[in-house]
């Protein structure tokens, strides 16, 4: 009886049992296609005397493919390959964005550049349009009185110097009525009266110099401190040079000053000052426009002429300040010019002229020297050389030179503070020897250095700033 009961409850479980996994599958086959499949378990059989069956060749295809799948996912070149493109991303990336950083700065420096290009042609624009307008103005009858203009307080501006002639360049401010809106300058403060009895004071005052040997020519035993005398007020001043006549000539007495900015292609304007004070307060009483354009800061001024090498070229110009004229033209014999053969800092620097007791020279080098520098006596009438000497010295080692007595000096250094001169070469023996002589670069970019020969001392354009230094000379020796 309850074994009957039992195979009834078993038969009723198995047939819902059956009922409820009876099943439609539906899935690819090996080549992809598409698959139906109707299972239902058997009523009577416990076991299928076979295994498999479109249930398992089902799974099978589904396995296969989900296998191909994996494969693709996990092994194969391209994923080895994506594997190094990851690796080597960051790499990449970290080279990308420092070339980026690179271009913006340089586009950053370039857009710089440009924009103080375009100040300096604007600013060369201004002098070139003021000095025509002022041209064209008539002279006044009296005119002791010039006022600054913004634009060209400095560098264009000037006081009428004496002695000025119908053929000069001089360029007068007449009339300071109307204008006082252009005053900037505390400067201008000063009266004409009074300013003009300050200048004779000065003028006759004579400058303190810490040489106990002044009036002798002996070899240089030191140089004193830097004294600045007056800053450029524009980049066109960064490099330049200033200096005076020695043995000046009428109608420009021997306390005119005078100074070039060097920094442009077109420099070509020699700006005079009566004396050191007007330098100071940047009132310049003339200006001369050059006929032929500047190179560099290596001018000087001799006799009532300015002596410069003409851009671009080994040639000399003797320019007569009196006539305004070029009074010689002579090429320097093999001179390396425009870069050849500079000093250390640059600028151009191939030929120095400078003047001392024994009259004109130039230092430069040339292609047979191979670069050493080469020192030559001129005649300052028309610039022959009158002798030469080659020294061992390379002229791209040293700063910059300047001669005192028939001697010249070699500075180490144009930037660092404190810094030495180290050579000197007697032109008298032929001789040159090593020294160490303190010397100061106050700026830190000094971009010219010769000897004042009248007032015995350097003079000097350290980044923008004209300075001076008193010399100390020794006793003149023996030999
Ligand atoms: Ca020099």
């Amino acid at each position: 009886m309850f074994l009957l009961l039992s195979l009834c409850v078993c038969g009723l479980l198995l047939r819902g049992d059956a009922q409820d996994r009876a099943a439609l599958w539906r899935g690819n086959d090996r080549s992809g296609r598409c698959q139906y499949t109707f299972t239902v378990p058997s009523p009577a059989e416990a076991s299928c005397p076979q295994t498999g069956g479109p249930e398992v060749e089902g799974l099978k295809a589904r396995l296969s493919l989900l296998e191909v799948l994996v494969s693709r996912l996990t092994g194969g070149d391209t994923v080895t390959t994506q594997g190094t493109g990851a690796r080597a991303q960051p790499g990449l990336q970290e080279a990308l964005n420092r070339v980026t950083g690179e271009r913006n700065l340089l586009q950053g420096e370039k857009r710089r550049l440009e924009q103080e290009l375009e100040g300096l042609q604007r600013r060369m624009e201004e002098m070139r349009r003021e000095t025509e307008r002022l041209r064209n103005r008539p002279c006044p009858p009296q005119a002791p009185v010039v006022q600054p203009n913004p634009s060209l307080q400095d560098s264009g501006l000037m006081r009428p110097a004496g002695g000025s002639s119908q053929m000069s360049h001089l360029v007068n401010r007449p009339d300071r009525q109307g204008d006082s809106s252009s005053l900037r300058d505390s400067a201008w403060q000063y009266g004409p009266p009074g300013f003009q009895e300050l200048k004779a004071e000065v003028t006759e005052v004579p400058a303190p110099d810490g040489s106990e040997d002044n009036t002798g020519c002996g070899e240089l035993v030191s140089v004193g401190e830097p004294v600045t005398h007056r800053k450029a007020d524009s980049i066109a001043g960064k490099y330049g040079v200033w200096m005076q006549d020695p043995e000046a000539v009428s109608p420009y007495g021997p306390n005119m000053v005078w100074r070039i900015d060097t920094i442009g292609s077109d420099v070509r304007q020699l700006f005079g000052y009566e004396d050191m004070e007007q330098l100071s307060k940047g009132f310049p009483s003339k200006v001369l426009v050059l006929p032929e354009l500047v190179e560099s800061t290596g001018a000087t001024l001799y006799r009532g002429s300015l002596y410069y090498q003409r851009r671009r070229s080994r040639s000399l110009i003797r320019f007569d300040l009196a006539s305004e004229t070029i009074a010689a033209r002579r090429d320097l014999p093999h001179a390396g010019f425009h870069g050849q053969f500079p000093y250390s800092w640059g600028g151009y620097t191939d030929i120095d002229l400078s003047v001392d007791e024994s009259g004109l020279w130039a230092v430069y080098s040339t292609t047979k020297a191979k670069g050493a520098i080469v020192i030559s006596q001129l005649d300052p009438h028309n610039l022959e050389v009158k002798r030469s000497w080659e020294t061992n010295i390379r002229k791209n080692t040293v700063a910059n030179s300047f001669i005192i007595c028939g001697r010249m000096y070699t500075v180490a250094s144009y930037t660092a503070p404190d810094t030495l001169i180290n050579f000197v070469y007697d032109t008298e023996t032929g001789q040159g020897k090593s020294v160490s002589i303190p010397f100061r670069n106050k700026y830190r970019y000094n971009s010219m250095i010769d000897y004042n020969l009248a007032q015995r001392k350097l003079f000097a354009w350290d980044n923008f700033h004209m300075v001076s230094y008193d010399v100390r000379l020794g006793r003149q020796q023996a030999n």
